[in-house]
This record gives structure tokens, sequence and C-alpha cells, in this order.
């Protein structure tokens, strides 16, 4: 499809919304620049970025106790919302570089801008092997912290592969539900850090099976077992796992670029050394796109400041920025956010948009005649966050015509259970007791609009 005419040209159009996106977006947006951040939403990742796809981080300046990545995230977020970044909510599809102004095609539109910020991080890698997809949410998963509440997962044997640090994030964080954790890897040595490395191999409930490569898979409507091909003898064994965890490393998210810009021979955007400059004037990379090396939050945050920087005194320098005064000076705080109360006998409200929990999913489903969404969270599971915002504005511009109520399956796991819940985020869409749709993962608001609204 043909994207539409360009609006009014941009001064800075970010692309990618992990720290190091709107770490940039904070900054430019603070020079009066009013940015435009292009979010993202499936093609590399999701909203956020990887930090939404993990538990605690520990390492963040600013939090002594740690703090939850959506969490994290949420919060830059807001923090460059508050001084004046907009928002484009869908992937960027086209970027062109060749031409000034640059042009960048997302949500079926043309946006022109006089200098760009690539943020785009880097997505999981998969394994490729010749029964993945058949399994792809039946037993395998690339995100055990979002999928690993599940209730197919507990108390069963579990797989994890990798040898870095997320294999080994996600090999401890899965002993909280798996009788037993598996950590295939590749190699004889584990490439985590040492910290995370000896957490791994003090704990009990994992065992370490080195020089493996998994082959295949197999089962029946569910993964039974992984196959295994020892890398030293040749030898070949069946294991029995009911889930399969993939953490075997990402890939920078270039190939908007590829051919417009320098980079390596793994993907990576080539900047000046200690710069945020891409070969190209106006365009400059910030995070883990150019970044094979250091890869953290911190420093994703780092250079998306030094970028946004960067892209404010290249467009001072040749007189192309259009600057917007805040007013007022200081915009108004963001505050703690509400959090939805669980529903109950004193406070459930049979017209309330948005509620929680088992026993507003009760009265709802046998009382309620209009249609009703159930959206089923975890805690740690970043995906949820990016959805469920998007939920509650489908709901709103429905005026109260459709309703919904999330659950929380690590809390109601017998509900999760009889749902056949198998991963988070899942909605189930039911109009008088009868399930009309069910969504697996991250979804445009058009899907879900669309869908009540046929049932209206
Ligand atoms: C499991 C895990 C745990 C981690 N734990 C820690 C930790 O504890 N501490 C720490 O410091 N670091 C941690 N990291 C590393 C950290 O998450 C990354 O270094 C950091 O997120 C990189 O930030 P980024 O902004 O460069 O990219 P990302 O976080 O990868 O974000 C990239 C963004 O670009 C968007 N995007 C991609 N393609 C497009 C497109 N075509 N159009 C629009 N947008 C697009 C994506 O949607 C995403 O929003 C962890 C990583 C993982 C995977």
């Amino acid at each position: 499809m043909a994207a539409g005419a360009p609006g009014p040209v941009e001064n800075l159009v970010i692309v990618g919304s992990g720290p190091a996106g709107y770490t940039a977006a904070i900054y430019a947006a603070r020079a009066n620049l009013s940015p435009v951040v292009i979010t993202g939403f499936k093609d590399g990742g999701i909203p956020g970025g990887q930090l939404m796809t993990t538990t605690h981080v520990e390492n963040f300046p600013g939090f002594p106790d740690g703090i939850l990545g959506p969490e994290l995230m949420d919060r830059i977020k807001a923090q460059a919302v508050r001084w004046g970044t907009r928002l484009v909510e869908a992937d960027a599809d086209r970027i062109d570089l060749s031409q000034r102004p640059f042009r960048i095609e997302a949500e079926g539109r043309t946006i022109e801008t006089q200098a760009v910020i690539l943020a785009t991080g880097a997505s999981a890698n998969r394994l490729g092997l010749p029964s993945e997809e058949r399994f792809w949410n039946a037993g395998i998963s690339a995100c055990a912290i979002c999928d690993g509440a599940t209730p197919q997962f507990r108390d069963v044997e579990l797989a994890v592969v990798g040898g870095g640090d997320s294999a080994c994030e996600e090999a401890v964080y899965l002993t909280k539900y798996a009788s037993r954790v598996h950590l295939i890897v590749r190699g004889d040595k584990l490439r985590a850090s040492k910290a995370m490395a000896d957490r791994v191999l003090a704990n009990a409930s994992i065992q370490v099976h080195w020089n493996r490569q998994i082959s295949d898979c197999s089962g029946g409507d569910w993964l039974e077992a992984i196959e295994l091909r020892n890398s030293v003898d040749g030898s070949s064994e069946r294991l029995p796992v009911r889930g399969l965890f993939y953490a075997i490393g990402h890939t920078p998210n270039t190939r908007l670029v590829q051919g417009q810009l320098e980079t390596d021979a793994k993907g990576y955007l080539i900047t000046r050394p200690g710069h945020p400059e891409t070969s190209r004037e106006g365009v400059y990379a910030a995070g883990d796109v150019a970044d094979a090396e250091w890869r953290q939050g911190i420093t994703a945050a780092g250079s998306g400041c030094q970028a946004a920087l960067a892209a404010e005194r290249w467009l001072t320098e040749h007189d192309l920025a259009v600057t917007v005064s805040h007013d007022p000076v200081d915009p108004v705080e963001v505050g703690e956010r509400v959090r939805t109360a669980v529903s109950d006998e004193a406070n459930f409200n049979p017209e309330a948009l948005w509620q929680k929990g088992s026993f507003a999913l009760r009265k709802l489903y046998h009382d309620s005649n209009k249609p009703l969404l159930v959206v089923y969270t975890s805690p740690t599971c970043g995906p949820c966050h990016v959805l469920k915002p998007q939920l509650k504005r489908v709901l709103d511009e429905l005026g109260g015509r459709a309703l919904g109520v999330e659950i929380d399956i690590e809390a109601e796991q017998e509900i999760a259970q009889q749902a056949g819940v198998t991963g988070t985020p899942t909605v189930q869409l039911f109009l008088n007791k009868e399930l009309k749709q069910q969504f697996k993962g991250v979804k445009q608001r058009s899907e879900f609009k669309a869908a009540i609204e046929a049932l209206l």
C-alpha cells in the first residue's frame, strides 16, 4: 500500500523506543525540538525494547533496590512524553536516506524529517529447528520471563538454550516454576558474567548439558521432547521437556537501512569512534544497534543522550531546526501510576471499563450482555505492559459498549488453566458466555476494535 502524503517536515525522528530511543527523546524534547519517536510494534522487538522482557534490573543507576525492566521503561517513556515527545505507535516500514529531508514510512503515512536517530536495538535470535513453527507458543518460547508462569510450564521439566547472561537469568527464573531446568550449552563454558554463571552452577535445580546442540523437537499438541546432539562424540539423545526457551543472542535491527549506511559484518551500524554519527550526515545511531560490545541499558541510554545532543548541534549549525517553546515552561509532573485494585463484592462495578480479578470475571461473564475482553497477564510480562494501555484505549473509544477484565495468571492459576492459556499476554473476547475470538501476544489496537465492533 502506498504511504499517505507527508505532513510538515519534522526536526528529528527517533526510530525505536528502548532506553536509547527514549533517552534521546528526553534530550531532544527538552531542547524544544518536539521529536517524534516511532516506537516500533513487532518488527524488532516490542515498544520499550529488550528491558520489557526482563524482571529485575539491578544495575541501572538511581534504583538502589533494583527496578522491574518494564517499570523502568514506563518511567523513561513518561519522562520523554512529559517534555513533549510525540509517539507513533507502529513499526517504521521504510527508511529512505537517499534524499533530504529523509523519508520514513510508518502506519501507512510518510514522515519527512531533517535528522534521524536510529535506536532500533536488537532482536532475539531463533534456532530455526525443523519443527520450530509447529511448537512455537506450544512449548517453545523466546521469553521465559513472559511465559514462565503459564500453567503448562509448572512442575514439569523445562529447557533453556544458550550460555550467556540471558540464558542464565532465564534458567534461574524458571526454577520458580519447573521441577527441573536443563540448560543446553553449545560449548564447554558459560559466556555469562561470573556472578550469573556462579548462580547457575550453584543451583541444584539446574542441570547444565555441555557441548550440546538441539537438532529438533517433538510432541503432540504440545512439546514433549527435544533432540540433543553431542558435538564432541556425535551421539544423540532425547530429552523429555515440556518447554524450550530460547536465549541465543540478538541480531541488530538494521534491515531497513542496509545498503544506505555502513554496517559491520554482523549488521551493526558503524559510527565515528566514540561518537553517534553514522556514515550519513544528519543520521545518528544509539544503543545496541551500533554496539556489539557493551549492550546495557545504561550504555544505550548514554548513547541516546549523545545522539540527541549531536543531532541538536547539527540542526542548529545548519539552521534546520524549527523549535517549539514549552508552555508552561515546566510541564505537569507525571506522578505515581494508579494501579487497578482487584475487584471484590465491595468494589465491583458492572459498568467499569476495566477491572481486575476472577470476581469481576465471573460477574461479567454471567451477567453482562456486552462484549467482554479477558486479558491474561503475568506480573513480569513486558508485552502485557505494552498491550494493556492499548486495550484500555479501545474500550475508552467504544464508550462503555464493551468491558475488560484483567486476570493475573500467577495469582489466579486455576482460571488460567480452565481458560487454556499458554502464554501471556492472551486476550479472549466473549459475548454472552461464548468465546468469540482469542488473540496471543501483542496485536494492533485496530484488530481488537474491529473484533469487538463486529459483535455490537
Ligand atoms: C533478558 C535481558 C535482560 C537484560 N538485563 C539487563 C540489565 O539487567 N541491565 C542492563 O543494563 N541491560 C540489560 N539488558 C540489555 C538491555 O536490555 C539492552 O542493552 C538495551 O535494552 C538496549 O537498548 P536499545 O534502546 O539500544 O535497544 P532495545 O532495547 O533493543 O530497543 C529497540 C527498540 O527499537 C524498536 N524497533 C526495532 N525495529 C523497529 C522498526 N522497524 N520501527 C520502529 N521501531 C523499531 C523496538 O520495538 C524497540 O522498542 C538485558 C537484555 C535482555 C534481553
